[in-house]
């Protein structure tokens, strides 16, 4: 009877302890820098799980600080998620006593980096001073996420980490990711597609933030207007960029919902071009399928492309 007793207590702890163990390990807290990470990753989630994103809809991430708030948010979290290379440097400085897991796009092995564009019309055509904020010290474009390719290699970083931290999941995580990974190659070549007959019209971009989507699809881009979007172009600029618009017959001027539209006004003004919007944060797409703050990433892919096709297409009269 005794024995019986003990047998008891020790199967009905070890049931307590694995039922602890597994609620402890089901509700995992991922916590990312910026939007469109958020969009990549959750899909991997499980019902408990949860993603919050540091940097609120609207806001650049060239321009942005902590709060206390944002700290006790990633303090919270099981897994961090940055882009690195400058863009959410924001973080650096938390992350250094982070308890959790750090996955830092930038340090992925597999994951397909560019320069910054210079020279040529990347450069300003007045010589001058100012570093991208984004690439400070690497020289490396920072806006990785832009690419399918490198949104795929994130997919399987960070649900490589959630089935470290959560074995007992991993079958159902892997599948998750299984299924997210066809859905993301499937839109990829979908908007490859789509922009098969737009993607030798040249344009010119706010700030280089769609190198790596641009390099995807085989765009025409003929510029950037700012190297820092944070700063407005200098007046030698904007006739450079005038005279490149009317030279290299540009269909299209694409601004950014983060900054104002005054960075494009003085380019276009009284020119034969359109004007066009490219979100680099995805979070005035948001429809539905979204979070809080942010959309996913099949959803970032198909409506930046959308805005390339509608600014670029001929038939439709200036
Ligand atoms: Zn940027």
């Amino acid at each position: 009877m005794n024995r019986l007793l003990v047998t008891f207590s020790v199967c009905f702890s070890t049931f307590l302890g694995a039922l602890l163990l597994s609620n402890s390990a089901h509700a995992m807290k991922i916590a990312v820098s910026l939007p469109p990470l958020a969009g990549i990753i959750a899909p991997l989630l499980g019902e408990d799980d949860s993603i919050e994103v540091i940097l609120k809809s609207g806001r650049s991430p060239h321009a942005f600080h902590l709060k206390p708030s944002h700290l006790r948010m990633l303090e919270k979290s099981d897994i961090a998620v940055t882009a690195g290379f400058g863009v959410d440097a924001w973080l650096d400085k938390a992350l250094n006593t982070y308890k959790g897991t750090h996955i830092n796009m930038a340090d992925i092995s597999t994951m397909r980096l560019y320069s910054v564009r210079k020279g040529g019309v990347w450069e300003s055509v007045a010589p001058h001073k100012h570093t991208e904020v984004d690439s400070l010290d690497s020289g490396i474009d920072p806006h990785l996420w832009t690419a399918a390719s490198n949104a795929l290699e994130l997919v399987i970083a960070v649900s490589d980490e959630m089935i470290r931290l959560a074995p007992e999941q991993k079958e159902v995580i892997s599948e998750r990711r299984d299924s997210w990974l066809a859905r993301i190659k499937r839109v990829d070549h979908e908007v490859f597609m789509a922009l098969n007959p737009v993607n030798r019209t040249p344009y010119i971009v706010l700030h280089d933030a769609f190198q790596y989507f641009e390099k995807r699809y085989m765009m025409t881009s003929a510029g950037s207007i700012s190297l820092n979007p944070e700063q407005t172009p200098s007046l030698k600029r904007v006739f450079a960029l005038r005279e490149r618009i009317e030279k290299s017959n540009i269909r299209c001027v694409f601004k950014e919902p983060q900054f104002s539209s005054k960075r494009v006004q003085p380019v276009v003004e009284d020119l034969n071009v359109r004007i066009g919007e490219l979100d680099p944060m995805g979070t005035t797409y948001s429809d539905e399928s979204s979070g809080p703050g942010y959309v996913l990433y099949d959803v970032f892919l198909k409506r930046n492309a959308m805005q390339f096709v509608g600014c670029l297409t001929i038939d439709k009269v200036l």
